[in-house]
């Protein structure tokens, strides 16, 4: 009949909507899908799995939104416990840092009075199976698996995670419950995803420890030392590279500064280098870096400026410290600075050759006359000498 032919007309029409949006969804969920790589379950619902996606994304995203705004490490990992505790359900678990260079391990937090690791364990990082292959380890795959497992009748899935050079994670879920471990398994995934979102903050927090630390600081003066700028390079050229972000080093020195010792004594010197650190702090930005790096050498280093913006930051350091009197038993003495610039990236395609390359404008500087300013060219350096 002829309302059987509409109705066969609109069931194969709605037949190729559906497979139309099957398609779509199916599109959808394999775009995402490159979000979240893995852990999403296969089934023939992509709009359902599309679904879990965008929520796993969204929930990630608040996550680190959160976590941004948090002031400390500490911060970071009680919420990382929490993700653990109120979103996974995992009823027994502990959470440790491990330092990467003393390879010594922390218990930040535990659900147990007592862990399933042995003591040395703490001691020596490498002890833990998770930790030195650097996979999650699952006591279902194998008997004994970690041989520095105390506990006979309990199933583990160690999950570790290397944050930089210096600290790493270990995640530690316990089960007596097989299916448990089967849902473990499962979210070991997803687990990562939330470790990765919080990989750069925990960064950035140890960086602003780094920062806070005195034993980094030179106590005449107040400013941060060669030790400490040994130890945040590396982290500030990964920063810089994520935020693509540019360096302009100068290497500061007192003209003729022996002869202020030599004619009014080291204290008098000390009060010369006392107030050249005090132009400095005065004449950088709180992104800035002031480093004492020497004696009465000073190693200034600008973030994101302009090249304008670094020959003014330059020209007011060396007027403001010409510009001071010192006032020496009646005499005034008066000091002026030379200034040695190179520019990271663009002059050297490391902090450490751009470092080098402002101490031999520097050196120029010196050379021709002192008391004045100078920018790295590059044939002021001769090749063939390496780092
Ligand atoms: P130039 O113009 O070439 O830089 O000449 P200069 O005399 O300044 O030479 P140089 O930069 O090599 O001098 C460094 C001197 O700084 C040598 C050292 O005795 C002195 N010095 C280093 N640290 C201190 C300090 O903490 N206090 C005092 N008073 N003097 C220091
Ligand atoms: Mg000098
Ligand atoms: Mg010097």
């Amino acid at each position: 009949s002829r309302v059987g032919g509409d109705a066969k007309n609109v069931g194969k029409q709605m037949k190729s909507l559906f497979s139309k949006m099957q398609e779509t969804f199916g599109d959808i969920k394999f775009n995402l899908a490159t979000f979240i790589p893995q852990g999403t379950t296969v089934s023939n619902d992509p709009l359902n799995e599309a679904k879990t996606i965008i929520s796993e994304l969204s929930d990630i995203y608040k996550f680190k939104k959160t976590i941004e705004l948090d002031s400390s490490k500490s911060e970071v990992y009680t919420r990382i416990i929490d993700i653990l505790k109120l979103k996974y359900h995992v009823g027994h678990f502990a959470f440790y840092e491990v330092n990467n260079v003393t390879m010594e391990r922390k218990l930040i937090y535990s659900t147990e009075e007592d862990t399933i690791c042995f003591e040395k364990t703490n001691k020596n990082a490498l002890e833990c199976r998770a930790h030195r292959t650097n996979t999650v380890t699952i006591s279902t795959e194998f008997p004994n698996l970690c041989q520095a497992c105390l506990a006979l009748n309990t199933n583990y899935v160690c999950i570790p995670f290397t944050i930089n050079k210096d600290i790493s994670l270990t995640v530690s879920m316990t089960s007596d419950d097989v299916k448990e471990v089967e849902l473990m398994k499962k979210n070991i995934s997803s687990i990562k995803h939330y470790l990765e979102a919080a990989k750069p903050v925990i960064e950035s927090q140890i960086l602003m420890e780094k920062l806070k630390d005195t034993s980094l600081r030179d106590g005449m003066t107040g400013l941060y030392n060669r030790r400490f700028l040994e130890e945040i390079i590396d982290k500030i050229m990964s920063q810089a590279a994520r935020n693509n972000d540019t360096y302009a080093v100068m290497m500061l020195d007192v003209d003729f500064f022996k002869m202020v010792n030599d004619t009014y004594g080291h204290d008098v010197g000390d009060k010369v280098i006392v107030a050249l650190s005090k132009v400095l702090k005065e004449n950088i930005r709180e992104a800035d870096l002031a480093i004492r790096y020497g004696g009465e050498e000073f190693l200034v280093m600008l973030s994101n400026a302009t090249d304008e913006g670094v020959l003014q930051v330059a020209n007011k350091i060396h007027s403001a410290f010409a510009s001071l009197s010192f006032d020496v038993g009646g005499e005034t003495l008066r000091k002026t600075i030379s200034i040695g610039i190179a520019k990271f990236p663009t002059d050297g395609d490391t902090i450490w050759k751009c470092i080098k390359y402002a101490d031999t404008a520097l050196y120029e500087a010196k050379n021709t006359g002192r008391n004045k300013i100078v920018e790295f060219k590059s044939d002021m350096y001769k090749s063939g000498e390496d780092f």
